[in-house]
């Protein structure tokens, strides 16, 4: 049962929340590139890995507390907002004091120890639903944080598993109006983990904002067929700039 993050006012956004980055935090160089970018859009919020959940324990892992360092200098240098994910319950102190929003994993929405120790902070987390996760399960996570007194939890649709094996996962929009009718929560979309294609990040992206989401999360890369991870389903510069245009324009519309 849900009872705490039904209560309070449901948060006006007269703007899209927009984050976007790369999948991992790779280095110094290709955060710089990412974030100049962005900023110079308009991007508030920028997201990078440091910590990497991968399915293979062979693949790229993140450079952990390095990352970190680097998000802290791009938070300095650019005035930037920084969303990161946290594995470990042990990293959680020094991710307080580094980044702005933390971020709860596909993989980790079951954690409930560690959604017990965020719901103790105070701050925003983004809480990605679950891989296998019913809408419930999701919103029970969602109770988990906020009974612990931190009710600032934005929720992530970023796709689901089903027998559809053409895209990565399942973007599952009907998460969009059913989360706005039992929260007061902010809900935004990640078409990027959701299709695992980058061809389909601008029209799910647009889809997502027609469905009422508050904000959407997207994967960017300078050079996407060369990133450490998720290079798929990124989009490049030029791609992202549309996507950032149009989904603003749709986003006053809707
Ligand atoms: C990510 O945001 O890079 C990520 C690993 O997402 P998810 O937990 O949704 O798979
Ligand atoms: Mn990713």
């Amino acid at each position: 049962m849900v009872k705490k993050i039904t209560k309070g006012s449901r948060k006006n956004n007269e703007k899209l929340l927009m984050i976007a980055g790369p999948c991992s935090v790779e280095n110094y160089e290709v955060m710089d590139k990412t974030v100049s970018f962005l900023k110079n859009l308009g991007v508030e919020y920028i997201r990078g890995g440091a910590f990497k959940p991968r399915t293979s324990p062979y693949s790229f892992q993140g450079l952990g507390m390095e990352g970190v360092e680097i998000l802290k200098d791009m938070k300095t240098k650019y005035g930037v907002k920084i969303v990161s994910e946290v594995l470990d319950i042990r990293d959680l102190e020094e991710m307080i004091n580094s980044v702005d929003v933390i971020q709860v994993g596909s993989r980790n929405m079951y954690n409930y120890p560690l959604l017990k120790e965020i719901g103790k902070t105070n701050k925003t987390i983004l809480l990605k639903r679950g891989i296998s996760a019913t809408i419930e399960e999701w919103l029970n996570a969602a109770e988990y944080i906020a009974l612990e007194g931190n009710d600032d939890i934005i929720l992530c649709e970023r796709g689901i598993r089903t027998f559809e094996n053409y895209t990565r996962n399942t973007l599952d929009l009907n998460a969009v109006p059913v989360v706005k009718e039992r929260t007061s929560l902010r809900i935004i979309v990640d078409p990027s983990h959701g299709t695992g294609r980058r061809e389909l990040v601008y029209p799910m992206s647009l889809a997502s904002i027609a469905a009422g989401a508050d904000g959407l999360l997207i994967e960017v890369h300078p050079e996407p067929e060369n990133a450490l991870s998720d290079g798929f389903q990124s989009v490049n510069f030029e791609e992202f700039e549309l996507i950032y245009k149009r989904a603003n324009e749709t986003f006053k519309c809707v």
